[in-house]
């Protein structure tokens, strides 16, 4: 992409209404646009983190088995009644009337429209276990929507829910969504810590939010420095495998991670200099629930004896538009935001330092050629502005690689290769500076 040609309003000025420092950076750097409280649009910047978070959530959740589907975001009143939910739910539903004067909602969450779905085809124990999942805007209407997108009224959540036939086949089914969290997040380069979390509203017996750590995060919490470095990316995968995945997750259950309300002082001292205290933000979040939605509204099958058989449920969230705002919280300097590689929107920057000079548009264009066909979506600052403007601006969207191709190194046939996190830099020749990119990290 030519940068004279993206859409990227970016603002010079640091906008006051961000009290925290993704929210200030998503808005400085034309990534999102407000509409309403909580109400958010996003710009192309924006959209293409918000597409690449959704991509591997879906590619985690397909790897375990789970299955996309795509429900609506307005939902009739009726499916809520069944469940109890309409008047429990409170003013964080919005509550809307069609011109027949039938009552509607738009969808918080989906238990009951997805328990309809199961209600309507599932016939046998053959047609369990399921896990159905969508990527699917959600609206609540927080009394204080603020951060941004971390605390929207309407935001992306991935949500998924799973039925079984007894409780032991629910275990593993929250178990696979429980490693295909930690993997999800480990591949966005976070460290999601699974918490012991109340269950709540939703109801049920096991429950555990996934939290990163950020100075700005809502909720206090401690958790044991050895689960800090625990490689989360080699996870097993074999999702068949009923002990083995039961055996990962008692391990990461093991760590001591606990948020405010859940910390136990006593417990955590044994810890001693490991015990972390720290500030985190949700970005998931799981339940077993157990025949909470499936006995209310009706939902069996028939079992290999013909007896009936009330489905076993969990229900499984991701906060997809939430992680694009905890992501730069987790991850920025005081020039702007350090993207991990694999959420950035662009996977290198080229600065051509002189437009209109012939060598520099002739080596800069054949860089940007040669990164595009390597695969790499470079974004391509060939605008006529300052060298310090363009610097500046490269340093504030955060892409993973800064290309600089000057009237000096355009004469010596090199360029300099800046690597964003560490600020560290290179001259190096086109060939070099390509290998160095698609070499793997
Ligand atoms: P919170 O405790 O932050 O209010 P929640 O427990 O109500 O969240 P869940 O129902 O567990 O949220 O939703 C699943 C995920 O959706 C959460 O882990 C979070 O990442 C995300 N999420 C929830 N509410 C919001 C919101 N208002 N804006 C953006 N993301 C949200
Ligand atoms: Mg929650």
């Amino acid at each position: 992409m030519r940068l004279s040609q993206f859409f990227l309003p970016t603002l010079r000025e640091t906008p006051t209404e961000a009290q925290i420092v993704s929210h200030r950076l998503m808005l400085r750097a034309g990534m999102v646009r407000q509409q309403a409280a909580g109400i958010y649009s996003w710009l192309p910047l924006g959209h293409r983190v918000l597409t690449k978070i959704a991509q591997i959530v879906r590619e985690e959740q397909d790897r375990s088995g789970a299955q996309e589907i795509l429900m609506p975001t307005i939902q009739p009143a009726e499916l809520w009644r069944e469940s109890g939910r309409y008047d429990d739910y409170g003013k964080e539903m919005l509550r809307i009337t069609d011109r027949h004067e039938r009552e509607m909602l738009y969808g918080p969450t989906n238990e009951e429209m997805v328990t309809e779905i199961a209600r309507a085809s599932f016939r046998s124990y053959r047609d369990l276990p399921r896990n159905l999942y969508h990527i699917q805007w959600k609206f609540r209407d927080e009394v204080r929507p603020r951060f941004g997108v971390m605390r929207g009224r309407e935001f992306l959540m991935k949500d998924a829910y799973s039925f079984d036939a007894d409780a032991a086949g629910a275990r593993h089914s929250y178990n696979k969504m429980f490693i295909a969290y930690l993997r999800t997040f480990a591949r966005m380069g976070l460290k999601a810590i699974p918490m012991r979390a109340d269950t709540g509203p939703i109801g049920g017996d096991l429950s555990h939010e996934f939290i990163i750590l950020a100075e700005t995060g809502e909720s206090a919490v401690y958790v044991d420095r050895d689960f800090l470095d625990q490689n989360l990316l080699d996870l097993p995968v074999d999702y068949d495998d009923v002990a083995g995945l039961q055996k990962a997750v008692d391990r990461f259950t093991g760590f001591y991670a606990a948020t405010d309300e859940k910390h136990d002082p006593a417990v955590a001292a044994r810890l001693g200099d490991r015990l972390v205290g720290a500030r985190g933000i949700e970005v998931g979040h799981i339940f077993y629930f157990g025949t909470k939605y499936s006995a209310a509204m009706g939902l069996s099958v028939q079992g290999p004896n013909g007896e009936k058989i009330v489905p076993e449920m969990g229900s499984y969230g991701i906060g997809v538009s939430r992680l694009v705002g905890a992501l730069i919280e987790a991850s920025h300097d005081d020039a702007g935001i350090v993207w991990p590689a694999a959420v950035a929107p662009f996977g290198a920057g080229v600065i051509n330092l002189r437009v209109g000079d012939a060598a520099c548009d002739a080596m800069a264009g054949d860089l940007y050629a040669r990164l595009r066909a390597a695969g790499l979506d470079p974004l391509y600052d060939d605008r006529a502005e300052s060298a310090g403007a363009k610097f500046a601006n490269m340093d504030l969207v955060g892409l993973p690689w800064q290309l600089v191709v000057g009237p000096r190194g355009a004469k010596a046939g090199t360029v300099e290769v800046k690597d964003r996190r560490s600020g560290a830099k290179e001259e190096l020749s086109l060939d070099a500076a390509l290998a160095k990119l698609t070499a793997p990290r």
